[in-house]
């Protein structure tokens, strides 16, 4: 199997069909797969897609053209080193998404969409037609089931009541059940840095009792934190039970509570769920420095001010 395109539709595609017993190329021509990832996130998908059994090129070059072959489908392309081709039983193109509403004729009712075919909304979800509402995937936002669920309830208030609710400024964690499992919320730590003073704290599985109980160490929980408002602006995470986390994490900063604070929330034990916690501490532990190093300076939960 070939699968174009490593974002998150190919890279699940590719993990669940290796898993399956294919043998699978990932074509993608940017850099590194996973590009709206935390690059660091990226990487560790990156090896273990490779680990394995996974054909994963990156910087792949450009398509020319399929064309039938004695296994089903031939790939030409050009690369760094002229051109190329992969021969395939199969071919997953999964380069992105287009709304079908091209039969529409949205235009009649004034309903104005982009080149993909999206629709335009607002904040109250009302597109360009003032009585007509959108919701999910068709407004080419995030395009996941949590957020068409929060954007229909949205869109249906406000179409019955009027302008009752804008949509909620909170971010939508997403993730991919890939082997291993990555997922993320909020900004990324390169984002996060343009605007901001950040601080990052790291915590890899391998140091974690759950993990090691499962034999599942692969994989780490990164926390960016604002360093002035000490809230936390992402969150991101590869590993298993990785969507998990970023859901918890979700529920923090929708809460807008300080890391200190989730700092001092007990994270239950053995699970998952403590790589968050325990990224927590760290990074409250950079934002409150001991002045006199106790017996274990390296936690320092008892001078945090919730
Ligand atoms: C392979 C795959 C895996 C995914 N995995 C996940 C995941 O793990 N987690 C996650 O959160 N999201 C996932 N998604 C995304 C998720 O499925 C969508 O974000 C979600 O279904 C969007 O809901 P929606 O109601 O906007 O659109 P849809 O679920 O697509 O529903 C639209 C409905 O409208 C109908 N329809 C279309 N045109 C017309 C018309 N002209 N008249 C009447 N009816 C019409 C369609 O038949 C369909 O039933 C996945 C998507 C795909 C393709």
């Amino acid at each position: 199997m070939l699968v174009i395109g490593a974002g998150a539709t190919g890279v699940q595609l590719a993990s669940i069909f290796n898993a399956f017993g294919s043998e699978v190329t990932l074509f993608e021509a940017a850099p590194q797969i996973l590009m709206s990832e935390d690059p660091d996130v990226a990487a560790v998908v990156s090896a273990a897609l490779s680990a394995s059994g996974i054909h994963v090129l990156t910087d792949a070059g450009s398509i020319e053209r399929f064309e039938p072959c004695p296994t089903g489908v031939r790939l030409i392309y050009t690369d760094h080193d002229g051109p190329d081709q992969i021969d395939a039983t199969l071919a997953v193109v999964a380069v992105g998404w287009v709304a079908n509403t091209a039969d529409l004729n949205l235009a009649a009712a004034g309903v104005r969409t982009d080149a993909r075919g999206y629709l335009q909304v607002d904040g109250d979800l009302r597109t360009t037609a003032g009585h007509i509402f959108a919701a999910g995937d068709v407004t080419g936002r995030v395009m996941v089931v949590h957020e068409a669920l929060r954007e229909g309830y949205v869109a249906a208030t406000n179409a019955v009541l009027g302008r009752t609710i804008a949509l909620p400024a909170e971010v939508s964690p997403i993730g991919s059940f890939t082997d291993p499992e990555y997922a993320s919320v909020g900004l990324t730590e390169a984002t996060a840095r343009k605007t901001r003073s950040v601080i990052v704290a790291t915590e890899r599985f391998e140091t974690l009792p759950r993990p090691i109980i499962d034999g599942r160490t692969t994989g780490f929980c990164k926390l960016i934190v604002d360093q002035q408002l000490h809230t936390v602006l992402g969150c991101h995470i590869v590993g298993e039970r990785a969507v998990e986390l970023a859901q918890v994490a979700a529920v923090a900063m929708a809460a807008g509570i300080t890391v200190e604070q989730l700092a001092l929330t007990p994270f239950s034990f053995p699970t998952y769920a403590n790589a968050l916690g325990r990224a927590a501490v760290a990074a409250a532990g950079q934002l409150n420095p001991p002045t006199t190093p106790g017996p274990r300076s390296d936690v320092t939960v008892t001078r945090y001010v919730p």
